[in-house]
């Protein structure tokens, strides 16, 4: 651990290139030997945050003679600066971008550029993929904080807002949006969670991974979706509420919008994350450890009707890959990911009303299962309990 002395390193990932974003095999940056056990890399890298203000890099790059494909890739850590002090990358251009204005992201050109091969070369991708799971994680922390903002604010607008005589909030359809963002983001706390603490508890593992290592994986490919999608429906409809002003760029609900919408693209699009939870399930199995924790969850429930009947649901959507071509599978996977992080969140959920007393998220679970889930009109759960919902962030410790 840094010493207080030390001053703090800023750290980024470089993988993308023009060719290779999702398709990380068609990387073409070369890596050769240099001297004193330093490496050479050449080659491109076409969306690089952090370029200019990082200290350090990670990036992926082929070592000359190494296989085609990810697996033939190494990882290498790129300091900004040479042995000799000078810049070690040209920084070719920054781009221009709708949102994430607040970090740079550049192009970067790699000549003879300075490199220390980490761990063995021929593990580079699975050292790339752990490197993955962290950011995807930071991801969902960070959908979860914009949406949670957007609906803070878009709820205080309403209760001072006044339109047909009341206040915005006191319009039924209103409350409605304002109840379906409270539940989008409970459930994105819940599952970010619950990823991060199968994460941590998975961290020390190395290849071949464990049971527990591709529970995690999966885990985690469950809440980047969620926390994304969810964060693009929250602020949209914050936006929403905000009215003609929403759209303006002088309130900051637009740019929490904007911000949102790169949490599933960036760190592996949506559809990249459903690929990888097929590849978890159907290469590693990584379901069987997620049914078992999720049945023990829902056995401990608040409501074991509501857990249960998520947990049935979970069971019978993965049950449902068996009887599919690999092609069907691929053109489903997508909603079965989304499927997959809506019921784990009623059981995190019920789960959380059972360990924190507190009936109110039990409520939630209800709402995601009947609404989300059993796709059920959202009936009035009644005042008392609406208020009750939809005021719960203020209270959240987060
Ligand atoms: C602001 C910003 C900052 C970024 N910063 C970094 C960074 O610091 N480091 C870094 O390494 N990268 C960074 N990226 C790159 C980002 O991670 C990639 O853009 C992203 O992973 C998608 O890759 P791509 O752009 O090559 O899209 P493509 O791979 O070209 O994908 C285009 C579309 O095709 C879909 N698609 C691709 N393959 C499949 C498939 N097999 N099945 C179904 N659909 C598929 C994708 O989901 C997507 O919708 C950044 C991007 C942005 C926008």
């Amino acid at each position: 651990m840094a010493g207080l002395a030390e001053p703090l390193m800023l750290g980024a990932t470089w993988f993308t290139e023009i060719q290779g974003g999702s398709d990380l095999g068609a990387n073409t940056t070369t890596a050769v030997r240099g001297e004193g056990g330093k490496w050479l890399l050449n080659g491109y890298k076409y969306f690089a945050s952090g370029a200019g203000l990082a200290d350090i890099a990670l990036a992926t790059a082929r070592p000359k003679g190494a296989r085609s494909g990810a697996k033939g890739l190494a990882l290498f850590a790129v300091p900004r600066l040479r042995g000799d002090g000078s810049l070690n990358f040209y920084l070719r251009r920054l781009k221009e971008k709708s949102g994430t204005v607040a970090v740079p992201t550049g192009e970067v050109e790699f000549i003879d550029t300075e490199a220390y091969l980490l761990g063995e070369a021929e593990k580079g991708i699975y050292y790339t993929l752990e490197d993955l799971m962290v950011s995807r994680l930071a991801n969902a922390a960070g959908a979860v904080g914009v949406s949670r903002k957007a609906y803070l604010e878009a709820y205080m607008y309403t209760l001072h807002r006044r339109a047909f005589g009341k206040r915005v909030i006191d319009h039924p359809l209103a409350r409605r949006d304002l109840l379906e963002m409270e539940i989008l983001n409970l459930e994105s706390l819940a599952i970010t969670h619950k990823a991060i603490d199968l994460f941590e508890k998975a961290s020390g593992d190395r290849p071949p991974y464990t049971r527990q290592y591709h529970y995690a994986r999966l885990m985690t490919h469950i809440a980047k979706n969620l926390t994304a999608e969810n964060a693009a429906r929250v602020t949209m409809l914050a936006m929403e509420l905000f009215g003609g002003v929403g759209f303006l760029s002088e309130y900051m609900v637009e740019r929490w919008h904007r911000e949102a919408l790169i949490t599933p693209i960036w760190e592996g699009t949506s559809n990249i994350q459903a690929l990888d939870m097929l590849e978890a399930i159907v290469g590693k199995n990584a379901h069987e450890p997620l049914l078992e924790d999720m049945g023990q969850l829902a056995r401990e429930a608040y409501d074991h009707e509501v857990a249960g009947s998520a947990y049935e649901f979970m069971k019978r959507r993965l049950s449902g890959l068996a009887g599919m071509s690999p092609a069907e599978a691929e053109f489903n996977a997508k909603y079965l990911l989304e499927d997959l992080g809506h019921a784990a969140s009623v059981i995190l959920l019920e789960n959380m009303a059972s360990t924190l007393d507190e009936e109110v998220y039990h409520r939630a679970a209800e709402l995601v299962y009947r609404y989300v889930l059993a796709r059920k009109p959202l009936e009035n759960p009644g005042t008392r309990v609406l208020e009750e919902i939809i005021s719960l962030q203020g209270s959240l410790p987060l």
